[in-house]
């Protein structure tokens, strides 16, 4: 399993200790990770008996409810003042949204956090671009710590492993991830439940919306480039949100001849959110922070505030000049 900085595991137990106050945070449009990440660093402060809040600027979605001591995740704050913040699964204080001028105010921050750092934000950071997921990270820091991990706490953090490697599928499934997800099974993780929940409970309307993206999913680049778009029109016609996309880029990225993957939606009239998915060396979130997105490698998204033909008309030529050079 990977290994964290001796000095770095000190400073972090440090913080925490002196701490009267601290406010855990995740990003906006939580994935497994982000929330399994935060549940479980509530439940490792609550067990030292500190003073914290855990905050997200969305609620769970449906699939993810299912996560032990799920309500310990608010979407509003108190008013209270913390001196200390836990940011994790970010590469940004601005994926914070609502919660963003509160943790910018902390005199200290930590950063927990697997992605290609951008704006680096934070005072102690333990960062690591080779774990697959921050869930990853927080299971080591755990066990170098010490620190007592519950039934729950590794049900948490499994759903963060698992769902980061598409269940032990992608690129960043490495012999650490294993070894913690290992481990976490040790500890009581209720894998079976986590699988069920995350990838068998599809809602009609989400098994619908999927029909029809397949349909009318567009190809290019000798079938090397798909991309599919959701109007506001198709959400209200299948009765979805956007949560029920969840997985759909990677249906297109299955397709065996394609190498780059988009998905456009536009759940929310007016804003565009864009999940792209890559194939190997193909560095999608390079081209998307173009757009001021981000993410991984093989993994990223973006928003547009425009229609979704002009999201479309800008992405996707950006997406056929990326496959022009490999
Ligand atoms: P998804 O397509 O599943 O929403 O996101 C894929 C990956 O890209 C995740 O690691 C997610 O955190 C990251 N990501 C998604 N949207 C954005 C964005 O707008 N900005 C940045 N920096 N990263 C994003
Ligand atoms: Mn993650």
């Amino acid at each position: 399993m990977l290994t964290i900085e001796k000095e770095l595991v000190a400073e972090f137990a440090r913080s925490v200790d002196q701490a009267n106050h601290i406010i855990v945070g995740t990003h906006l449009n939580p994935d497994g990770d982000a929330l399994g990440s935060a549940i479980s660093m509530g439940l490792f402060l609550e067990s030292l008996g500190k003073s914290f809040e855990v905050l997200c600027h969305h609620p769970a979605p449906r699939n993810l409810r299912f996560l032990p001591c799920v309500d310990k995740i608010r979407t509003e704050g108190t008013d209270k003042t913390a001196d200390l913040g836990i940011i994790l699964d970010l590469d940004s204080t601005e994926r914070l949204g609502n919660h963003k001028e509160r943790f910018d105010a902390v005199p200290k921050l930590i950063v927990v956090d697997h992605h290609v750092p951008h704006q680096a934000p934070g005072d102690v950071r333990i960062v690591n671009t080779s774990a697959a997921a921050t869930a990853e990270l927080l299971t080591k820091l755990y066990l170098q710590l010490e620190a007592p991990i519950s039934p729950d706490m590794a049900t948490c953090l499994y759903t963060g492993i698992v769902t980061d490697t598409g269940s032990f599928r992608f690129r960043n499934t490495s012999s650490s991830a294993l070894q913690a997800a290992a481990t976490l099974l040790e500890r009581g993780a209720a894998f079976e439940k986590v699988s069920e929940e995350v990838f068998q409970s599809r809602q009609l309307s989400s098994a619908r919306l999927l029909g029809h993206t397949l349909e009318t999913m567009q190809l290019d680049m000798n079938d090397r480039l798909a991309w599919g778009t959701l109007s506001h029109r198709d959400f209200t016609w299948a009765n979805a949100k956007d949560e029920d996309t969840e997985g759909f880029v990677n249906e297109l990225l299955s397709i065996e001849t394609v190498q780059v993957a988009a998905l456009f939606r536009e759940a929310v009239p007016g804003k565009i959110r864009v999940s792209v998915r890559s194939r190997g060396t193909i560095d999608v979130a390079e081209v998307l922070r173009q757009f001021g997105g981000g993410g991984h490698k093989n993994a990223a998204g973006c928003t547009f505030e425009t229609s979704l033909e002009e999201a479309e008309r800008r992405l996707v030529s950006e997406l056929r000049l990326c496959l022009e050079s490999v």
